[in-house]
Formats: C-alpha cells, sequence, structure tokens
C-alpha cells in the first residue's frame, strides 16, 4: 500500500495537472494538502481581492474534492514542520508536488526532510525538455528565445485525467474555517463576480472569451486601461492554476482553426511566450534574478521611506499615477499598460528600490505571479537581461495617449 500526500501550491486544479497524475499513479490512497503560508492571511479578514480570490478557490476546491469522497486539508504553519509531524503520525510514503522555482518556495521545498518530496515542473506553456536548447543556456532576449521556439510548430500535450484513488484521513490534522466573503470584485476584474472561482469557472471563462471575436482585436485593445475585454484576463486564474497555459493553448487553437487566425489571435500566444521566458529565467539565473543589482553590477535606488508611504498613500505628485495605485489596491488589477507606466515611476521617479516595487504589487494583485512579477520589473528596472537597460515611461505622454478623456483618472480618484 501506498499511502501518498498531494501537496496543492499554485496549481489549484484537478485536470491536466502532470505533479498530481504521477501521485495518482504512484499511489493506493492520497490525502489533499493546501498550507496557508505567507501568500495568504487567513486570520486577516480585512477585504483584500487577492485573498478573496485565493479563499474562493480553497473553498472550491475543497467542495470539488468532497464531491469525489476526498477532503483537502488546509493546514496553516511552516510545511517542513508540518510534514515531518503528519509523518509521525502516519505511514505516508512521499509527497508530490508542483516544482516552484523561485528562491522562497524553492526554499521551502528543501527544507522539508521527511517525507521524501517529488516536485515536478508543471507551470509553463512549453515543456522545458522539448527545447532544442537546455533551459539553462536560455537566450538572454526574448526575440531570441521566441524565434527558437517558433523554427517549427507549437504543440502541447495536455495531461491525461485519471480517476483518484481512495482517499486517507489525516487523523489529528485539524484543516482551517476559510471564511466567506461577499462578492467584492471591482474595476477591469468585476466580471468575476458571475464566475465560480475553481477550474470549472476558469473553463466557463476562457470558453465565454472565445465564443465572440474579441481575441481578432486583442492586439489592437490590450494596452487600454480599463474595462473587461480589452486583454483577456486569463492571468487571474493562471496565477492560481485554476487553468493551465496548455488548456488556454488548447482553446486558441481551436478558435484559430473553427474561426480565423490573424495577428491578434497570434499575440495571445506571444504574450503566453512572455510568461514562460521569465519562468525559463529562473531556470538559468535562479537567485540572481532577487539580488539588488539583479544581473547587472549598477547602483541601485536608495528608497526614502516617505516616499514608500507617499507610494501606499497614492500621494505621488501625479493625478494619473495616483489612480493607478488606487485601481490596484481598490481592485486587485491593473491592465499591462497601467502596471508598466506605475513600475516605471516608482523606480525612475520615486527612486524607489525596483524590489521594494515588486513587493507593493506582490500585496495586492489577485494574478500575482512570482515569475512574471519579478521578471518585469527586473526588465523595467534594467537589471535583467535586457540590452537596452532599463524602461522609463513619460507619463505625460502614456496619459495623453491611454488616458486622454480622462475616464480612467476621474474613475478611480473618485470611486475610492
Ligand atoms: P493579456 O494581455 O490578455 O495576455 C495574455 C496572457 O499572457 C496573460 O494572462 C499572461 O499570462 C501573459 N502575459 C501577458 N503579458 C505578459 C508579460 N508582460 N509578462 C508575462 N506574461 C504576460 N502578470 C502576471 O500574471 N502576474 C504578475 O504578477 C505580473 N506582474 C507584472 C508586473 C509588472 C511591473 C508588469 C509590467 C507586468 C506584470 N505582469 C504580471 C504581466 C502582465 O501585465 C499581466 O500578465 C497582464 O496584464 C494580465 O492581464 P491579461 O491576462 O488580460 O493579459
Amino acid at each position: 500500500m501506498s499511502h501518498n500526500i498531494f501537496w496543492f501550491r499554485n496549481n489549484l486544479r484537478l485536470n491536466d495537472n502532470y505533479p498530481l497524475l504521477q501521485c495518482i499513479k504512484d499511489s493506493t490512497c492520497i490525502s489533499f494538502v493546501y498550507i496557508v503560508n505567507r501568500n495568504l492571511k487567513i486570520l486577516d479578514v480585512e477585504e483584500n481581492h487577492k485573498n478573496k480570490f485565493l479563499i474562493d478557490a480553497l473553498n472550491q476546491l475543497q467542495t470539488n474534492l468532497s464531491n469525489l469522497g476526498h477532503e483537502l486539508y488546509v493546514i496553516q504553519g511552516e510545511p517542513s514542520v508540518l510534514f515531518s509531524s503528519i509523518a509521525k503520525q502516519h505511514q505516508i510514503n512521499k509527497i508530490y508536488c508542483e516544482k516552484i522555482i523561485s528562491p522562497y518556495e524553492k526554499d521551502e521545498e528543501l527544507s522539508i526532510t521527511q517525507p521524501d518530496v517529488v516536485s515536478l515542473w508543471d507551470s509553463s506553456l512549453l515543456n522545458t525538455e522539448d527545447l532544442e536548447f537546455d533551459v539553462s543556456n536560455l537566450p538572454d532576449t526574448f526575440t531570441t528565445f521566441r524565434k527558437k521556439v517558433e523554427s517549427k510548430p507549437i504543440t502541447v500535450t495536455l495531461s491525461e485525467s485519471l480517476p483518484l484513488p481512495k482517499p486517507a484521513d489525516l487523523l489529528n490534522i485539524k484543516s482551517c474555517k476559510l471564511p466567506k466573503y461577499e462578492n467584492i470584485f471591482r474595476g477591469s476584474v468585476d466580471f468575476l463576480n458571475h464566475y465560480t472561482i475553481c477550474e470549472n469557472g476558469a473553463q466557463s471563462f476562457v470558453k465565454d472569451y472565445f465564443s465572440d471575436n474579441k481575441a481578432l482585436e486583442y492586439k489592437q485593445t490590450r494596452n487600454e486601461l480599463m474595462g473587461n475585454d480589452f486583454s483577456t484576463k486569463f492571468s487571474v486564474w493562471l496565477a492560481h492554476g485554476l487553468i493551465s497555459a496548455r488548456q488556454i493553448f488548447t482553446s486558441l487553437k481551436n478558435y484559430e482553426e473553427n474561426n480565423r487566425a490573424n495577428e491578434s489571435t497570434y499575440w495571445i500566444l506571444f504574450e503566453l511566450l512572455w510568461r514562460d521566458y521569465f519562468r525559463f529565467l529562473h531556470f538559468k539565473y535562479d537567485r540572481k534574478l532577487y539580488f539588488p543589482f539583479g544581473l547587472k553590477n549598477k547602483e541601485i535606488n536608495e528608497t526614502s521611506q516617505v516616499n514608500i508611504i507617499n507610494l501606499e498613500e497614492a500621494n505621488t505628485g501625479s493625478s494619473f499615477i495616483n489612480a493607478g495605485i488606487r485601481e490596484l489596491q481598490n481592485s486587485g488589477f491593473l491592465s499591462n499598460r497601467m502596471r508598466q507606466i506605475l513600475a516605471s515611476f516608482i523606480i525612475f521617479e520615486m527612486k524607489i528600490d525596483w524590489r521594494v516595487g515588486a513587493d507593493f504589487f506582490q500585496k495586492y494583485l489577485i494574478d500575482f505571479d512570482i515569475y512574471s512579477n519579478q521578471g518585469n520589473w527586473i526588465y523595467i528596472a534594467g537589471y535583467g537581461t535586457d540590452p537596452r537597460g532599463g524602461r522609463r515611461f513619460n507619463v505625460e505622454k502614456q496619459k495623453n495617449t491611454y488616458d486622454i478623456d480622462n475616464q480612467y483618472e476621474m474613475y478611480w480618484n473618485e470611486n475610492t
């Protein structure tokens, strides 16, 4: 008999989940565990969109597993301590989980001494083994990477879904009680109030996205600041693994085959390749991406505490930037364009350390994804691989291009 634990980390789904598939294959019985760590302050009842999304997703996963006769143990604490205490009381063979290679998550996994951990990479669109180069030799520019992977047709294989083995109780382990929130989603992601936050909700959302012709105009609209439809909003589902990039790619290809393919539909893939690029950069540069100087040898900003307070209080001297901060804090989302403008302002005008800026986004973004967040921040700051070195945006020019009618600035400064 092989009793294994499946540890859900950022992949809160049962389908197309490669580590789960391996766990199912190797187990006669399974216990499902989610560990509440720094990513979620369950006891913090303050309304926070990021927490609300994750808590909804966990509640729903608990329900879905319970319908299959299983329990999801949501436990608070340090993984190493929790797992060794479980291992003392039960004959656990192994822990299976998604491999996450950012420093904190890597250390979290390495700290587990018992039982043995089998962690498997699963969060990219492209399988690292299918790349024509070793991922540790990733090209240093996105364009070279993209051209290499596009030199042959991109195909993906979805993991098969197998029935779950028997459940195994973890005696003496108490699951935390998860709070329930009202529907609080606002702004560009207010559509979330109409979806169940779970893998079925993610599937329905992606189906709805491709049910009309938004994808055909994606490239023209993706830089807008406000609304449900200017970009795909796949990120909120992807960040929590409610859907995989492979599943999205499959829907995109179906749409192209059954409707039309154009530059815009291709551009959705183009952006998903950026997502992979920032993941693969972590294989190559690992912790260096988190060093103050990143990969470069140049000065970093000496952050003034007053400016950090000004940032949190949306008191920056620019009404347009204040609107961006308020949107982030009050909705948990920002368009890609506004993320770029705000990040540039924080780094180059407020002279705040880029890593403090990255933490600020981490605190609020519903779609927070360690690889994409760190990758974009280091890119804008100019401490990454990009040979052009940093991206400083002219706020006035951006405002005149993307908010000429003042709608965005007014909305977020007046409705928070
Ligand atoms: P779309 O424009 O519809 O793009 C489709 C998908 O492609 C996205 O869901 C996302 O998975 C991927 N994608 C698009 N742009 C990028 C990009 N620049 N880098 C990586 N992947 C991309 N994205 C996150 O998912 N989590 C983050 O924590 C995050 N932090 C960011 C921080 C900064 C400073 C910047 C400039 C960008 C950040 N992004 C992050 C990338 C991007 O802004 C979001 O992925 C995008 O705005 C999400 O909206 P969407 O799903 O509608 O994107």
